[in-house]
């Protein structure tokens, strides 16, 4: 059986929350993002749920990078997650919605001291990524005795594109294995109280096998690092990369034997090096909100060229992912939800780009000019990686609750293309 998608249809049309896809479109106009508020909440439930009826401590880490709307950090805020910010801005925003400092933890990468004074001033958890971030921390006023955190690489690589891999011999992330104890041990020297261990291997896993394997290598380091220079780690984090089906060949990942499999090998790696019971994190970032939206675009040209063509109303800026990791994106017909499919098409956006795809030879019903296309899967690493290329102001961004709608982000309009721009006065003379 394909993969369904867990989508709702009345009459021919996709429904979401108790909504019909092609009204939202007609008011709020396209490209438009939907983010259905109640899958939200499901998928931080689930897995926390999934998580924490196995160990009693565990923290979920929102990766924030993943989707950086207001309202659904508002949303995970209220169900109680914790967020990872990668960047002094993502804290800034976290803060802002209301996550207080010990619910963030900063995991950057080739930070400044700057940016790391920034973060110790917001009084988050500081999770180091390299030796060199270690030392200039130290050099800012007031972090003796600080808690930190290190990220170590272990020697597993996971993810559906090269470009997502984060660990492994290739990864510019963390620190070595091999140097772990030397590091912590340098910690300590410089006045610091090291009381985490953080690994993150990829993206998009829908296996527990390399999970596993990082999650034992990094129990290993864990439990050498605290027999050898004496930590009491009060948390162990897993990082994110708990995948979804994209396609319709892929399955859901099984949560239960996942997590199962997961806190069986943490707990007896924490009996065989005795290491109590420290807090369990995992940073889920695609897992809670990569299914909870899509993009609605509206077919404007049917061409044929040397190819069939569906042109539509929005490009890679918009949604950047197939033509970034060449990622598929499956796309459902909003007003023709009940048809077969019955030609293969292109599904091209608007952009002056000749990778400017959505879909090579996709399978689809009889397209015509006003069908409404809904991108699904669009809600990880979607609005958060639009740009404005082309000049093409953002499209809005709704949030919808059974009948409920509101905007949360409003469309951009021509002047927030030049916004904080100014020509020169020398220049208009
Ligand atoms: C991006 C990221 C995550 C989340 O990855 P997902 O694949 O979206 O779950 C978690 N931790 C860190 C450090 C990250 O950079």
């Amino acid at each position: 059986m394909p993969y369904d998608f867990n989508l709702k249809t009345e009459n021919n049309h996709l429904i979401i929350g108790d909504l019909d896809a092609n009204q939202l479109a007609e008011e709020y106009k396209t490209p438009l993002y939907v983010i259905d508020e109640e899958k939200v909440r499901n998928n931080y439930n689930k897995l926390f749920n999934a998580f924490n009826s196995k160990y009693d401590d565990v923290h979920m880490c929102y990766a924030a990078k993943a989707n950086t709307s207001l309202a659904v950090l508002k949303i995970l805020e209220d169900e109680g997650s914790y967020i990872d910010a990668v960047s002094p801005g993502e804290i800034y925003t976290a803060l802002l919605v209301g996550f207080s400092p010990d619910r963030i933890m900063f995991t950057g990468n080739n930070v400044t001291t700057e940016e790391l004074e920034y973060a110790h001033k917001s009084g988050v958890t500081i999770n180091l990524d390299s030796i060199s971030a270690l030392e200039r921390l130290s050099t800012i006023e007031g972090t003796e005795g600080k808690e930190i955190s290190i990220r170590v690489n272990p020697m597993v690589e996971a993810g559906h594109h090269e470009h997502c891999i984060t660990g492994g011999p290739k990864s510019k992330f963390g620190i070595r294995e091999d140097e772990a104890v030397e590091v912590y041990q340098k910690a300590i020297d410089l006045g610091f109280k090291p009381i985490g261990m953080h690994s993150h291997i990829g993206s998009e896993i829908l296996e527990s096998e390399p999970f596993m394997l990082a999650v034992e290598t990094m129990m290993n380091i864990a439990g050498k690092v605290h027999k050898e220079v004496g930590i009491d780690f009060k948390f162990l984090d897993f990082g994110g990369g708990f995948g979804i089906p994209y396609e319709p060949t892929e399955d859901e990942l099984n949560l239960e034997t996942f997590t199962k499999d997961i806190i069986n090998l943490f707990k007896s790696k924490l009996e065989e090096y005795n290491m109590g019971s420290p807090s369990f994190y995992v940073e889920p970032g695609r897992f809670l909100v990569g299914n909870s939206e899509v993009l609605l675009t509206r077919v404007n040209t049917i061409k044929e060229s040397y190819r069939k063509f569906a042109g539509v109303d929005c490009g890679f800026g918009t949604l950047q992912r197939p033509t970034m990791y060449g990622s598929y994106h499956h796309i459902v017909v909003a007003n023709k939800m009940d048809e077969e499919a019955v030609e293969e098409i292109d599904i091209a956006g608007n952009l002056c780009e000749s990778g400017d795809l959505f879909a090579r030879d996709r399978p689809m019903p009889k397209l015509e000019e006003g069908d409404l296309l809904a991108i699904l899967n669009a809600g990880a690493y979607a609005y958060s990686m639009s740009s404005q290329y082309n000049s093409r102001p953002r499209p809005a961004e709704i949030l919808v609750n059974k009948k409920d709608v509101d905007v949360i982000r409003r469309r951009e309009e021509f002047s927030d293309l030049f916004a904080g721009q100014s020509i020169p006065t020398r220049l208009l003379k």
